[in-house]
């Protein structure tokens, strides 16, 4: 049965989408069976991963609303080596139209109980919003990754997301828990970031995880070629950087 983790944080462009491909080929790597579940309308992890948004028979937005089941929906991407819940523009329909659905939070979770069975890992890419679809991921997930860069602003936001993983936690998912915190796009150039670095690790401990992903103009390009950085360029040190994290979220997985 997979183990399902959120990419979560409701501040937008801190490198949620490139965690999760990148993490996803890391995993498959290290020959885990994994799905991608893009819970974005922006679908850039489906174009990251060479699936074309625009020619979406299902996405997971017909899986949301009930018109398709997860099975129906789901791709395989060859070059990344996973499969993938494709999502697009119409997804941001789903937010409204949910409110009105039995279960509206729960959705998700219930889509991919479906499969679930044919993976070692699922990840979702969450939106950048605390929002019903967020919800909705959260409510499907054994854990939380949040990718965060080391910004003055950055403690303050983490707060809100913590606060509302802890309600979700309380009301609707006990088996929700933060897996880790992790430092993305650093720079050790930079004070700043050293500094808020070392406050995260005051606060959060162990729960920030050991491995730092570099700021790395090769995860920048991978993208536009449809690959995660991973496949692009392995040798690259942002590459490099997510291989070693897929490393020790098996790791730190066994020992939940
Ligand atoms: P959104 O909130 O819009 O969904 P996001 O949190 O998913 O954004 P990404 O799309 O992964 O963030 O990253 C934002 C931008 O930063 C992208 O252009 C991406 O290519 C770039 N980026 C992400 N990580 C790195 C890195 N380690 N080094 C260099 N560029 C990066
Ligand atoms: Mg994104």
């Amino acid at each position: 049965m997979a183990k399902t983790f959120c990419i979560a944080n409701q501040k937008g462009g801190v490198g949620k989408t490139t965690t999760a491909v990148n993490l996803a080929a890391g995993l498959v790597a290290q020959k885990q069976k994994v799905l991608l579940v893009d819970l974005d309308p922006q679908g850039n992890a489906t174009m990251g991963s060479g699936i074309d948004k625009a020619n979406l028979e299902n996405s997971v937005y017909q899986v949301l609303i009930g018109m398709a089941s997860a099975s129906q929906a789901l791709q395989h991407s060859v070059e990344a080596g996973y499969s993938i819940l494709p999502a697009n523009r119409d997804l941001a329909g789903a937010e409204v139209e949910l409110v009105d659905l039995e279960n509206r939070e729960m959705r998700l979770k219930l889509a991919l109980d479906a499969v679930a069975s044919q993976f070692d890992f699922i990840l979702i890419d969450c939106p950048p919003a605390l929002s019903l679809l967020t919800l909705n991921g959260l409510c499907a997930a054994d854990g939380v990754v949040v990718p965060m860069q080391c910004e003055y602003f950055a403690l303050e936001g983490l707060s809100d997301l913590v606060n509302t993983i802890k309600q979700v936690h309380a009301n609707l998912n006990p088996s929700l828990k933060i897996i880790g915190l992790l430092r993305v796009m650093f720079d050790t150039r930079i004070t700043l970031q050293q500094q808020v670095s070392e406050q995260l690790i005051t606060h959060f401990g162990d729960k920030v995880f050991r491995t730092i992903i570099p700021r790395n103009v090769r995860l920048a390009e991978a993208p536009s070629f449809g690959v995660p950085g991973v496949i692009f360029d392995k040798s690259a040190r942002g590459a490099q950087a997510y291989i070693e994290f897929a490393g020790e979220m098996v790791e730190r997985i066994k020992t939940m």
